[in-house]
């Protein structure tokens, strides 16, 4: 059973609550400095003031636990939000009480309403019973488009929908959409299907590379945790003094040889950009992995191995990536990310559906403006990690209302 889209359920003149992520990044004066997220709500929130209901928006941001912290107030998103739904967006002081309530009531169909952070009261995230009625008392209608969170079970997010009958529920826009290509696409991909994977560590991905190692053809390692496995046995290799996680090991070997018996092509580099220091005046080279001894680190994926990846990307017809080729926050290790960005542009262009699972290639991706060229860029990073490990998330499970 699919939970129901905002689209099957019955709004007009209906309160509806939407929780939302607006979990987005703020400087120091409070500015957003990236409104993905912001952006990626509009079409749910757009397609309910279109047909008639009223719309109150939940959300949290940061980690206040339990505190009215000021810094992780709302009041910056409901500002953005007005500009871009062209509309006043009211805010709320609070999101549970009876001047909240009140507030609720007396919307008319067409306005907006944006709680303050729900992780200023402790029981949203313990999923406190209490707290879930406060917020369900709000509306007649819920609507959950916060992917971002959907493998957390909170109040405002898993709680509340009991609160709801199952007709009256239901997912929105972004939580479909987020499914259909971190679910379905991958579950029966168009092969050839490749995975681009990077970043640091293999810790905390181990169970994602083994289940997408059931599902892709090619799987093309890059990033920090490609030492671990050219470390590892049977291959052995002298790193110099590039990143190993000395207690995997044993879990890189089983991976190649996961991937062997199951005949995925896993590549690793051959060449990397080396560096004795990570910093912006580096002085770096194109160096075979071979040739990598005493202080000197791999910090970039190299030449070679992009002429291999790129020749195996543009080859394949779906294309998932997760994790950064190098250092891309510093300039001279920049190369292999923005590279890759760049060919899942173009092979977007040409029909291939490319998708990016949230975290550090999202980031990524931004700093080279490519973040609308690609076929999907996901809006959470965990939660993507645990869908595409093969994890059901509890938000959209209590959607299902089974
Ligand atoms: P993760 O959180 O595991 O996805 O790792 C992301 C981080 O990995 C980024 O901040 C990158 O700077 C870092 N990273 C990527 N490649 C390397 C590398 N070769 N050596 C050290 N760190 C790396």
């Amino acid at each position: 059973m699919q939970p129901k889209s905002v689209k099957d359920l019955s709004v007009k003149g209906k309160r509806v609550f939407v929780r939302a992520d607006y979990n987005v990044p703020l400087n120091e004066a409070l500015e957003i400095t990236d409104d993905l997220r912001i952006q990626a709500s509009l079409p749910t929130i757009q397609y309910l003031l279109d047909n008639g209901a009223a719309v109150i928006l939940a959300s949290h941001l940061g980690r206040p636990k339990g505190e009215r912290i000021p810094q992780m107030s709302l009041a910056p998103v409901a500002k953005r939000l007005s500009e871009l739904l062209k509309r006043p967006v009211q805010f709320a002081n609070d999101c549970i009480g009876s001047e909240v309530e009140q507030m609720a009531k007396a919307l008319k169909p067409g306005q907006v309403l944006l709680l303050e952070n729900l992780r200023y009261h402790n029981g949203e995230t313990k999923n406190d019973p209490d707290f879930s009625a406060a917020l369900a008392k709000l509306a007649d209608v819920y609507v959950n488009d916060a992917f971002g969170t959907a493998h957390r079970a909170h109040s405002s997010n898993v709680g509340i929908t009991k609160f709801f009958v199952k007709e009256a529920t239901g997912a929105g826009f972004l939580l479909m959409k987020e499914m259909a290509f971190l679910v379905h696409a991958i579950e029966k991909p168009v092969r050839p299907f490749t995975v681009i994977m990077g970043g640091a560590k293999i810790s905390g991905k181990i169970d994602l590379i083994k289940s997408l190692a059931e599902k892709a053809d090619h799987i093309l390692i890059g990033g920090g945790m490609a030492f671990t496995f050219l470390a590892a046995p049977p291959l052995e290799q002298d790193v110099g003094g590039s990143m190993v996680e000395a207690d995997k090991l044993d879990l890189a070997t089983e991976i190649m040889s996961f991937c062997a018996d199951r005949k995925v092509d896993l590549v690793l580099p051959s060449d990397c950009v080396a560096a004795e220091t990570i910093s912006n005046d580096a002085a770096v080279k194109n160096l075979p992995i071979r040739s990598l001894s005493g202080e000197l680190k791999g910090l970039d994926i190299g030449s070679q191995t992009l002429k291999t990846f790129e020749s195996i990307i543009r080859d394949s017809k779906t294309i998932l990536w997760n994790g950064p080729m190098g250092v891309f926050e510093f300039k001279p290790f920049e190369n292999g990310t923005r590279r890759i960005a760049e060919i899942l542009a173009e092979v977007t262009q040409s029909g291939a559906t490319t998708i990016v699972g949230g975290g550090d290639s999202a980031a990524a991706l931004a700093q080279f403006g490519l973040t609308d060229q690609v076929t999907h860029v996901s809006t959470g990073g965990g939660a993507a990690l645990e869908l595409l490990s093969g994890i059901k998330l509890p938000a959209f499970e209590a959607l299902k209302g089974e």
